[in-house]
């Protein structure tokens, strides 16, 4: 599945997604008018005291360490550059606007900080690497997880799920996403952030930031930018994590710090000591309590000491584990011959959609299709050349529906479809055609064209009518069965017989 259309398409249900605050959108499209940029981000400023002097606070903060006071905005513009400046009045606009009193359990707190702490490790770490993006990269920390924030607003029922599923770390938190959404916090931060305007070098990253393992990204600054988000990202995850835990990702840091080729640039103990004393300087700028009992020099020391004994192989090893044990929960949702949901995934996606389609009153159809005297392919054919149908048939399926239709195996040659958002006409409509083009396709096998085809039942959920998921798949079975019994090749609607 494209999750990246999928995603277009829910998303034009959240009627709730944060928007950009307007000083922070006027920010942005000043810098992006290179000519006035400078200039304006000074005039903007000076309509927003507030935010002025937010930023000039900042600025004369120990984190920036400049020798001498800073009194008025184009003074700091001057002397810093816009990057700087419009950096800050971004990160302060963004935080102030989306703090909430709403509770469901999600911590905005917490939020904020840890996506702090992200801000400051990745302007650390671009310092090292790629020093004229640094100021832009402190933004893109703080707000790479703005997908999460979001989900939160927008369905705080179903975000209470992940919460609770991910409490105990044994799940990843992209991974329960989406299963219970359809998609992932990055995917949605990718979305919103270039709905903002914001360039590839933002939303690359944010689409990329938990793993980039297989990924090659052409343009070598975004590259930077997204290998330097990932590790930023797994400087969040030592902050929060406890011994063991927190060696694992120590061990990550450094086997990913040497992969990207950064491991002379960036002495992980260094830089999560800079770290340290960064976001103390930093917290209470965006109004955060330092919290004592949280020390991070305390968590990398402890990190470091049980790491002491482990060979770098073994760090290799313990990151493959860690990689693998990311990989399971993907396996154990897909069907190894033809790469479809499999059966239990199927199960939890047609859960989810109707669940949605409830929701937003929507029409639903379910398709069950089972290949025709497929035991007479195994036996005059072969297994293998069996096997070669499924496979070809799955891909077809996959190609022919559209990227929000999920399609899974069922069962050996029986294969199962939701489409969303489609009518009784338009759905029996797309099954006939699927059909047909698949009884007139030539699948080959070791030279021999092997006639194929599938009968299919059809079920539908309406808004208005009170049928539950297991009915549904009985009404779109009981369907399949009458389309064998007329013969087979062809489709049965289960509301007309
Ligand atoms: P019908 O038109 O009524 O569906 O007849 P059929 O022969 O397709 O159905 P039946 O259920 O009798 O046989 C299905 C066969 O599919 C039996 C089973 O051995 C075979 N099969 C199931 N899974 C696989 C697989 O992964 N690969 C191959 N090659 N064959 C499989
Ligand atoms: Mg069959
Ligand atoms: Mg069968």
């Amino acid at each position: 599945m494209k999750e990246t259309s999928k995603i277009e398409s829910i998303v034009h249900n959240l009627n709730k997604l944060p928007t950009l605050p307007s000083v922070a959108m006027r920010i942005l499209n000043a810098v992006r008018n290179k000519k006035t940029g400078l200039k304006e981000i000074g005039e903007i400023l000076a309509t927003d005291p507030a935010l002025s002097a937010e930023v000039l606070k900042a600025i004369n903060s120990h984190f920036y360490c400049l020798p001498n006071k800073i009194t008025s905005v184009p003074h700091a513009v001057s002397l810093l550059g816009s990057h700087t400046v419009k950096s800050l009045a971004l990160s302060f606009s963004l935080v102030n606007n989306l703090r909430s009193n709403e509770s469901n359990g999600f911590d905005y707190f917490n939020f904020w900080k840890t996506s702090l702490i992200g801000a400051v490790s990745a302007k650390i770490l671009t310092e090292k690497i790629l020093p004229n993006f640094a100021e832009d990269a402190f933004f893109l920390g703080l707000i790479h997880n703005i997908g999460t924030l979001a989900m939160n607003q927008c369905m705080p029922e179903q975000y209470q799920l992940v919460l609770n599923e991910t409490k105990n770390n044994l799940f990843l938190y992209s991974d329960v996403e989406n299963r219970v959404f359809g998609f992932n916090h990055m995917q949605l931060g990718e979305h919103m952030t270039k709905s903002w305007g914001l360039p590839e070098s933002f939303t690359t990253p944010i689409l990329h930031h938990h793993g980039l393992d297989d990924i090659v990204i052409q343009e070598p600054n975004i590259d930077v930018m997204t290998k330097v988000l990932r590790l930023s990202s797994l400087f969040i995850d030592l902050s929060n994590h406890k011994e063991k835990k927190a060696a694992t990702t120590f061990a990550q840091l450094e086997f990913l710090a040497k992969k990207y080729g950064f491991k002379d640039k960036l002495p992980i103990d260094e830089i999560a000591k800079q770290i340290h004393h960064q976001t103390m300087n930093v917290f209470p700028l965006f109004n955060i309590r330092v919290d004592e009992d949280n020390d991070y020099l305390k968590i990398i020391e402890d990190a470091r000491n049980e790491l002491i004994n482990l060979s770098s192989d073994f760090m290799e090893q313990l990151c493959e584990q860690k990689k693998q044990i990311e990989n399971l929960s993907k396996l154990a949702m897909t069907d190894s011959l033809t790469n479809l949901l499999n059966f239990n995934a199927f199960h939890e996606c047609l859960d989810k959609e109707i669940h949605r389609a409830r929701r937003y009153k929507h029409d639903l159809c379910l398709i069950m299709a089972d290949i025709d005297h497929f035991k007479d392919i195994n036996d005059n054919y072969g297994h293998l050349a069996g096997d070669h149908v499924i496979k070809t048939v799955a891909q077809f399926f996959q190609d022919f529906l559209r990227t929000s239709d999920s399609v899974a195996r069922y069962g050996g040659e029986e294969f199962a479809a939701v489409l969303p958002e489609i009518s009784n006409t338009n759905a029996m409509l797309v099954a006939e055609r699927l059909r047909e083009a698949i009884n007139s396709m030539q699948i080959e096998y070791e030279n021999k064209v092997i006639p194929v085809s599938l009968s299919f039942g059809i079920s539908f959920l309406k808004p208005n009518k009170n049928v539950n998921k297991i009915e549904l798949i009985k009404e779109a079975d009981s369907a399949l069965y009458q389309a064998k019994g007329a013969g087979r090749n062809i489709c049965k609607c289960y509301d007309t017989g």
